[in-house]
């Protein structure tokens, strides 16, 4: 395999997850009886770049479900998290009603509709159909497409190039990064800024995050990474703030390289520094990892094994990437977790891809009284928390297991 950056020759794994399938490949009744597909689930370091990047197997076209897509606006936490970016940015940019925002992955228009409201026009640009059109009835213009250069080429045609460009947790699910990255550096104006968020390596690896690690997310990324695959496509890298979605993640802004007028803040070299302290750029950061990823898995088995011989219920909240990740890696089946629920109706009476485990909707969690719930995105765990709080009633407990085993 080569690196989807510099196409250095890829040596060193950095984790093995064994296969499983396409997290979002979730099962019908009828198909309970037919065989699934699973591929290998690797990551591995360029030694070159320091892009950490899975292997890839199948297209991305059939990771993009239309009937299982992920409403943003299902989240609170990610609603108020989107107003807040939207007011910065416009409050340090100088956003107004002559102004263009474009946003890339704009889903079911969550941020884009804090833009309007401002009066500022706005384009989205979002492949699944379900949210594009969940956008477009909200009010938000949506373009139903996959960006990178051609897209930006057509858009700079029809005369709309940005002053901001966000994309928002879309990076790492990219295959082409490249051409991705050149995308912005042609749809931006001389003086635009591109903003990007995505989940930090640097986080990933501390706090044992291995369960954001699944087919769809290609890249694992450091500033170290990011800075130099955006030189070499046209993007210098001038800010960069640390946040704390999806476990810790970075915001990194962006300008047309040898044209942009911002100066570079003091905040990315300490941050370029501290990865470097960390050693980042060297092989041994990467070494004992999956040492790590055992270690986390083994402790929930352990907790669960324990909890069946009490004759203990336990039961997961979300079917989502992250769960799935660690339920099949772990191996992990009905006997130790008997259904998990989810939020999105398109999802519910529906098995989860690979453990074949139930999911229903919250309901269900007050009809069995269960005395333990897994919190599986333990990124939301407060607000999960907070939600099913009425689980106390009968004793239940909530329960993560990154970065470690918690019961609380
Ligand atoms: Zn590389």
């Amino acid at each position: 395999m080569k690196c989807r950056h510099c196409n250095n020759s890829l040596e060193h794994v950095f984790a093995d997850l064994g296969t499983s399938p396409p997290s979002n490949s979730y099962l019908r009744e009828d198909q309970l009886n037919k065989p699934e597909l699973f591929y290998p689930l690797r990551v591995k370091v360029c030694e070159s770049c320091w892009l950490v990047q899975a292997e890839d197997f199948t297209n991305r076209e059939e990771f993009f479900s239309n009937d299982y897509a992920y409403f943003s606006s299902f989240s609170t936490t990610w609603l108020l998290h989107a107003k807040e970016y939207v007011e910065k940015m416009a409050a340090r940019f100088e956003l107004g009603k002559d102004s263009f925002v474009v946003e890339v992955a704009s889903n079911d228009g969550y941020l884009l509709q804090y833009v309007k409201n401002l009066s500022i026009p706005c384009l989205g640009i979002e492949p699944t159909k379900s949210t594009a059109d969940a956008a477009t009835i909200k009010g938000v213009p949506t373009l139903q497409d996959f960006f990178g250069v051609k897209l930006a080429e057509s858009l700079v045609r029809e005369n709309k190039k940005a002053d901001l460009t966000a994309a928002n947790n879309v990076l790492a699910h990219v295959p082409d990064i490249n051409d991705f990255i050149s995308g912005f550096s042609i749809l931006l104006k001389d003086n635009g800024v591109s903003t990007f968020e995505f989940p930090h390596l640097l986080q990933l690896a501390e706090h044992t995050q291995f369960d954001t690690i699944y087919h769809e997310h290609y890249s694992y990324l450091s500033l170290i990474a990011v800075q130099k695959i955006f030189l070499a496509n046209g993007l210098e890298v001038f800010d960069v703030e640390e946040i704390p979605t999806h476990g810790g993640s970075l915001r990194v802004f962006a300008q047309k390289k040898n044209v942009g007028k911002h100066s570079i803040s003091d905040r990315v070299r300490k941050l370029l520094e501290e990865e470097k302290r960390l050693g980042i750029d060297t092989i041994s950061f990467y070494n004992g990892f999956q040492n790590k990823i055992n270690d986390a898995k083994n402790r929930m088995l352990e907790f669960l094994i324990q909890a069946n011989r009490n004759n203990s219920k336990v039961i997961g909240y979300g079917a989502a990437a992250k769960g799935n990740t660690f339920i099949n890696y772990a191996g992990i089946r009905t006997d130790l977790v008997s259904f998990v629920v989810d939020k999105n109706p398109h999802k519910q009476n529906k098995f989860l891809p690979g453990s074949r485990i139930p999911i229903y909707s919250e309901q269900m969690i007050k009809e069995k009284k269960p005395e333990f719930v897994v919190i599986f995105p333990w990124n939301l765990k407060t607000e999960i928390s907070s939600q099913l709080s009425y689980i106390r009633e009968w004793g239940g407990k909530f329960v993560v297991a990154i970065p470690e085993l918690e019961v609380f």
